[in-house]
């Protein structure tokens, strides 16, 4: 039987379990921006642990509810990966970005994983970005023998990133879907218990991991890039320097 009662003093943890869903759009946002990715993931995990707290603190006078609890194994098995991801929150507050994982590579993608790639560790203090400019004032002095900057209609520049944590399976914004995705079906099945039709609580508003791992990149405008750095006043560019391609002309 419905019960409004019920239902609305389970509103504050559902209402927080939908701000922790829109964190793990910023994190999708922001996978290659450091300090921002740092700081959304911050919020993510402060919100997602706190929605069972909030949900059984509204509903602990509830007859029955101690018991329906206890004997949910989905809400055991949630409140394990929330241990794990608090003990993450506590190191990324506490240790800052000095532990979190980043590695990938600086290429070539034609729009499926990447196609000719430097493996580069990207340093988690920096953006995405740094790497893609450390690559090109590398073009700058050495040449861009390869023809990276050369005009190709159909693969683009591109940097690979990916986001990992000690103690996490995976990479990071994949295990928060995942304890998202626990917790909501915990939420949906005590959305029943209140009376309500059961709802599917899931993520396919997700961006596909070649959305979130790929930075793309203009080459025109990283052309533009190449130029600046050798037009610096201090610049030395290599004796054996040779570009693979005219890059002198921006069409
Ligand atoms: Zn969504």
């Amino acid at each position: 039987m419905k019960d409004e009662g019920r239902m609305s003093r389970l509103e504050p943890a559902i209402d927080r379990f939908q701000e922790a869903h829109f964190w793990i759009h910023s994190l999708e946002k922001y996978y290659h921006n450091a300090e921002a990715f740092r700081w959304h993931l911050n919020v993510f995990l402060k919100a997602i642990k706190e929605v069972m707290p909030i949900a059984r603190h509204g509903l602990q006078q509830e007859q029955g509810f101690k018991e329906w609890f206890k004997t949910h194994e989905s809400a055991r098995s949630a409140n394990k990966l929330l241990r794990k991801l608090a003990k993450s929150r506590d190191f990324i507050v506490h240790q800052g970005m000095l532990g979190m994982e980043s590695y990938g590579s600086v290429g070539i993608t034609e729009g499926r994983g990447i196609k000719l790639g430097f493996n580069v560790r990207i340093d988690p203090l920096e953006d995405s970005d740094f790497a893609m400019r450390n690559l090109i004032y590398g073009l700058a002095v050495h040449g861009d023998v390869f023809g990276f900057l050369a005009e190709d209609e159909d693969s683009m520049p591109c940097v690979e990133r990916h986001w990992r944590l000690p103690g996490i399976e995976g990479d990071i914004v994949d295990a928060c879907a995942k304890a998202w995705l626990q917790i909501g079906s915990i939420l949906s099945e005590l959305i029943e218990w209140c009376g309500l039709e059961r709802p599917d609580f899931n993520l396919s508003c997700r961006h596909s991991s070649q959305n979130l791992h790929f930075k793309i990149y203009d080459r025109r405008q990283l052309r533009r890039m190449l130029h600046d750095f050798r037009a610096e006043p201090d610049f030395e560019r290599a004796a054996d320097s040779e570009d693979a391609s005219d890059l002198s002309e921006d069409n």
